[in-house]
């Protein structure tokens, strides 16, 4: 079996470059914005 978690683990967790929030999401597409400063209807 392959570490999957540990390999997880390893990758650098994004944050967000406008509250600098820790991003917790493994979505591409949110870029360097976290949920909230990413909404569309802000
Ligand atoms: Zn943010």
């Amino acid at each position: 079996m392959m570490n999957v978690l540990e390999f997880f683990r390893n990758l650098p967790k994004k944050q967000c470059s406008n509250c600098g929030k820790t991003i917790q999401e493994q979505a591409d597409c949110y870029g360097n914005l976290c949920e909230k400063c990413d909404h569309p209807a802000r």
